[in-house]
């Protein structure tokens, strides 16, 4: 098997095993770990349509992460996909009105994230016991409302971790609130920031990139990585369950063997799209990448007219974990498609910081052409929802709602009729206010947990023990900063101004 080494976007770092670049999560010049190729499928789409959920994850992780041992990997795997998951397929395929929901939300934190962040923990550790590091690793979190949750639940209580989280203090769902701030564990921390998701990553990421903090870290014995999407570590297990759902798909019988299909995907950061497009280029029959957003539209526009500007207001809408503005994973695409050209993929990103846009050259364009811009406003992923539901009685979340949005609007216009699978990427019961409005319900309680219990009426699905838990969970956390005292919170709660 061939090795594979990373590599920073910006060209500050090379030649790093993806177990160093799993523990860094961002590289030392800012940017983003790219592997030296994507290596192709060494095993036929039919012989993995019989596989399951972890043996599939060890076909397409074992290829990208070449310096952990076939028994580390599997051990990996085999911890971090169990009981867990409240289904033996990990990540279910549920038909509905014409499309496959790839429902990605059966995890411990009922969102998307639980499908990598429930293996990082195993994966970060593992890299550090062969990188002989001695520090202990500080996970620094922003999070849209879901990655927080899910990583904190992956990290809480493990040995040799510490983590915290910022999230936006009005921009996420109570569900998504509750379920942070009674967030256990010793070694977890979480702080509620006066601003919005773009702040509290820009926030982090200039964290990362302080050398003076680094260095007053590695003096008490602490070094930073990262849980978000920008982590290698992140993107290479969200891979893995798009491989798998064209296997289940070839399995049942509702496509032939080579049979393309498309993938639409509600996005924000760009991290799982991403994955779907590395799953075409391993070898999975995958034609267009149709890339769904909300109202913070910028992917829309940078697809449709090669300008990505973020100079635009920040809408807070009801799908909080996709109100975004600067797609970190973009720029790995952007490298991609400048032919790895670390010099250009620097200069654009520097164009962002300071201009707050870039424009990519036609040919750049023409690379990315297999993706595809849609958007939905909030009464269409409201009208999607109530549609689907009052057609087949699926009820899905408001994430998921502006894919179907998107999906449908696509094939009315495009007449394409190929069949697709459409990322589900959390579960109604996190946001089921909106869901609930959505469906047709006008007047409904203040209490949370009582619209939950009118949600339990309307759907077939069972209320999930994440929900049950914060029903009666104490509140542990209350920290709130501005982002401007990010850093001064992250050493206070690392304990870096005791002497
Ligand atoms: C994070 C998230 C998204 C966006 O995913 P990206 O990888 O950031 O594009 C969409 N829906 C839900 C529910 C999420 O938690």
């Amino acid at each position: 098997m061939m090795n594979i080494v990373y590599q920073s976007t910006r060209g500050g770092e090379s030649g790093v095993t993806s177990s160093q670049a799993i523990l860094k999560g961002l590289a030392c010049d800012g940017g983003l770990f790219m592997p030296n190729r994507i290596p192709k499928l060494d095993i036929s789409m039919k012989e993995l349509a019989g596989k399951t959920y972890q043996e599939t994850a060890y076909e397409v992780m074992k290829l990208f992460l070449t310096d952990f041992t076939r028994e580390e990997l599997k051990a990996c795997i085999d911890g971090a996909y169990d009981g867990k998951f409240d289904t033996e397929a990990i990540a279910p395929l549920a038909k509905a009105d014409g499309a496959f929901y790839l429902e990605l939300f059966h995890g411990s934190t009922i969102a998307f994230k639980d499908m990598a962040l429930s293996i990082l923990p195993y994966l970060m550790t593992t890299a550090a016991r062969k990188n002989h590091l001695d520090k202990e690793i500080v996970i620094l979190t922003a999070t849209s409302g879901d990655t927080g949750k899910a990583a904190m639940a992956g990290f809480a209580d493990v040995k040799g971790t510490r983590i915290i989280v910022f999230y936006p203090k009005n921009g996420v769902s109570r569900i998504q609130e509750l379920q942070m701030v009674t967030q256990k564990g010793d070694n977890t921390g979480v702080v509620a920031i006066h601003g919005n998701f773009d702040d509290a990553q820009t926030g982090v990421k200039r964290i990362f990139a302080d050398k003076e903090l680094a260095r007053e870290m590695e003096e008490k014995g602490f070094v930073f990585s990262s849980a978000n999407s920008i982590n290698i570590g992140r993107l290479v297990p969200q891979i893995v369950y798009y491989v798998y759902a064209y296997g289940q798909l070839l399995h049942s019988g509702e496509i032939a063997d080579g049979e393309k299909i498309n993938v639409t995907v509600p996005t924000g950061n760009f991290g799982n799209i991403l994955a779907a497009y590395f799953a075409k280029e391993m070898g999975v029959p995958i034609g267009r990448l149709i890339c769904a957003s909300n109202d913070n539209k910028v992917l829309y526009d940078f697809f449709r007219t090669g300008v990505y500007d973020r100079k635009r207001d920040f809408l807070l809408t009801i799908s909080p974990s996709m109100d975004i503005l600067i797609s970190s994973n973009l720029e790995r695409l952007i490298y991609l498609s400048t032919g790895c050209d670390p010099e250009r993929t620097a200069g654009l990103m520097a164009d962002l910081a300071e201009r707050g846009e870039y424009t990519v050259t036609e040919e750049m364009k023409e690379r990315m052409a297999d993706f595809l811009g849609g958007f939905a406003t909030q009464e269409e992923d409201k009208a999607a929802i109530r549609q689907v539901y009052k057609d087949t009685g699926y009820v899905m979340d408001t994430h998921t709602g502006v894919a179907s949005a998107v999906y449908q609007k696509y094939k009315k216009d495009t007449g394409d009729e190929t069949k697709t699978v459409i990322a589900s990427t959390a579960s109604p019961y996190k946001f089921a206010r909106s869901v609930m409005e959505a469906v047709g319900d006008s007047r409904l309680p203040e209490d949370e947990f009582a619209v939950i219990d009118l949600l339990n009426q309307v759907s077939a699905m069972k209320i999930p023990g994440a929900v049950e838990e914060v029903r009666t969970a104490p509140v542990r956390h209350d920290r709130e900063c501005d982002a401007e005292g990010m850093k001064e919170t992250v050493r206070d709660i690392l304990g870096l101004n005791v002497i």
